[in-house]
């Protein structure tokens, strides 16, 4: 039977429960146990994959094809079990699931209530979320609660896992809770009111926390601790001071000097071999180097967010880590390309283009693509990166002027990149278009096989296979192939049955490192392997900066950093 650990949030939104949520995980993966974790979401779109990077950053895509909120993105690369669709759900879903089972009769036409039929959804979809693979249960779920306690729109979700807890009776559930406990500087102190005012409200609703995580931006001392232990009732050794870090890898370790794995062992009645953290000990280890640093420069359309970025920046964190230099990311905004010129672009040591949707800032994007390529700056492009690097070189070398993608000119003579149907509708020679995905309409989304051709870049970076994942709509138009190819530009891979262009590369005669690949690296990047196409990436930009430091005849190396790479903060 699989045991229940909950996290719900207190205070503020923000606090990093996705990141608590998934350092749990690897404590108790340490500990040897079979680990997953659950995210319920608390709004009321059915398909998180429509909605703006600008509201709730990246979309992360799970190998199973799902379109998933970002803090699965911190789960995978926490832990070592993969997520699925099954591990993400909204209330929406839910909501829609009740409805159609009402439509088809399932309740006998008893009136339907959001106790106990939705409450009962949300079990049952938690419950779902245990499996790991095809036959496996976890044996221990890490259930987030998204939203904050005494949101209206979390309720059902605490009512449920509220049930369950006394469903499963003693020893099944453990509820972890985090809260904010500011710093007021007029006062000078640290406030624990609103932990306390939290915690009541989550016993209002019939929910004793067995541990409360206190984010704070200093670790907090012994005397508030104790003094949020006695107003809520929870062991003063359970209040747990969760204080900022530089880097969220430190978490487990920060977590696991408080004793935080051992308590919620205690709770779910395990009895285990304590954790071993040697692995992401070295890897903090690593982070705090003092390293040669790498300016990447990142030019893309959600700047001001980086959420929107996370799983990439992350990538190249991973890599950093692995190939031992620090990593500092500039982001770049496309448009102010378009207004300044590439001017920024000259003092980084490689440049990258992710992915994206819709027309704005395209040309900046370009003319940064232009550039790497003419100077010889690394670039990496991932999917609209990769689909605007082929554009690039249509224009440009293979004078195909206007070149475009459907997606910004549906008109342009030479559509590069365009939607599967419409390369038929130009030539109508592609017969098997099974490969089309069904799934989220015509995106194509989802963990593939490419098959990488040999004596290329690609082959060196991957072998002859990779699995990677995928999300988008429009392809490589191979219409317009053997014009691109004579013209110089390497197709290094496909999809397994040759229809589909996944990576396009420069030749190594012309540049030392241009790759532009239709998937996303990113989501299978971990802190523990890194990934190697970004691993190749950070090696050739830091090549690139020596070479440039070289040919300025300046040793001066006083740019050795004492470094805390670039990262996200708990
Ligand atoms: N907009 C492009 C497409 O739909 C690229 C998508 C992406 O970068 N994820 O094909």
């Amino acid at each position: 039977m699989t045991k229940f650990v909950f996290i719900t949030g207190g205070v503020v939104s923000s606090l990093g429960k996705g990141i608590a949520a998934a350092s749990l995980g690897t404590l108790l993966e340490s500990r040897g146990l079979k680990v997953t974790i659950i995210k319920m979401d608390p709004y009321l779109n059915v398909d998180p994959g429509t909605m703006s990077p600008f509201q709730h950053g990246e979309v992360f895509v799970t190998e199973d094809g799902a379109e998933t909120d970002l803090d699965l993105g911190h789960y995978e690369r926490f832990i070592e079990t993969r997520m699925r669709k099954i591990n993400n759900f909204t209330t929406g879903q839910i909501y829609d699931s009740v409805l159609r089972k009402e439509r088809k009769g399932d309740y006998l036409g008893k009136t339907v209530q959001v106790i106990p039929h939705i409450t009962n959804e949300i079990q049952d979809f938690i419950f779902r979320g245990t499996q790991i693979g095809e036959r496996d249960r976890a044996q221990v779920a890490i259930v987030e609660v998204g939203g904050t306690v005494g949101d209206i729109e979390s309720l059902p979700f605490l009512e449920a896992i509220r049930q369950m807890a006394l469903r499963l009776g003693k020893g099944m559930t453990c509820f972890v809770h985090l809260t904010l406990v500011p710093f007021l500087a007029s006062a000078g102190e640290l406030k624990t009111k609103p932990t306390q005012h939290s915690v009541q409200r989550l016993r209002e609703i019939g929910i004793v926390p067995n541990l409360i995580l206190c984010r704070a931006d200093r670790p907090i001392p012994k005397d508030e601790c104790e003094k949020i232990s006695l107003f809520s009732n929870v062991q003063k050794e359970a209040v747990i001071s969760a204080y900022d870090v530089d880097s969220i890898y430190e978490i487990p370790r920060i977590l696991f000097e408080q004793g935080v794995d051992e308590i919620i062992c205690q709770s779910l009645d395990l009895s285990l071999p304590s954790a071993n953290l040697t692995i992401w000990d070295s890897l903090l280890n690593k982070l705090t180097l003092p390293l040669k640093p790498v300016k990447i420069a990142m030019v893309g359309k959600y700047v001001d967010l980086k959420e929107s970025y996370k799983s990439l920046s992350e990538a190249l964190i991973h890599a950093g880590i692995h190939s031992e230099v620090k990593i500092v990311v500039e982001y770049i905004d496309s448009e102010s390309i378009e207004v300044d010129g590439v001017e920024r672009l000259v003092d980084c040591d490689a440049i990258l283009v992710p992915g994206g949707f819709g027309s704005r800032g395209i040309e900046g994007k370009i003319s940064s693509i232009k550039y790497a390529r003419e100077s010889g700056t690394p670039f990496l492009g991932i999917c609209l990166g990769m689909q605007l690097a082929v554009i690039e070189f249509a224009r440009n070398v293979a004078d195909m002027p206007k070149a475009n993608s459907t997606e910004f000119d549906p008109e342009t003579s030479f559509p590069v990149v365009a939607l599967v149907t419409d390369w038929l509708t130009k030539d109508g020679n592609i017969e098997n278009r099974s490969f089309l995905s069904d799934k989220g309409g015509t995106m194509r989304l989802g963990s593939q096989h490419v098959k990488i051709f040999k004596s290329t870049l690609s082959h060196k970076i991957y072998g002859d296979f990779t699995k990677e994942r995928h999300r988008h709509r429009y392809e490589f138009n191979n219409l317009l192939k053997s014009k691109l190819q004579d013209a110089g530009l390497i197709i290094s891979g496909e999809t397994e049955n040759g229809n589909l262009v996944e990576i396009v590369e420069v030749s190594s005669q012309n540049h030392p490192w241009f790759v532009g690949v239709q998937f996303h690296p990113e989501f299978s990047s971990t802190p523990k392997n890194g990934h190697p196409l970004f691993k190749s990436f950070i090696d050739a930009s830091l090549s690139f900066s020596n070479s440039r430091i070289e040919s300025s005849n300046s040793d001066n190396y006083s740019n050795l950093d004492k470094g805390i790479h670039e990262t996200s903060r708990f």
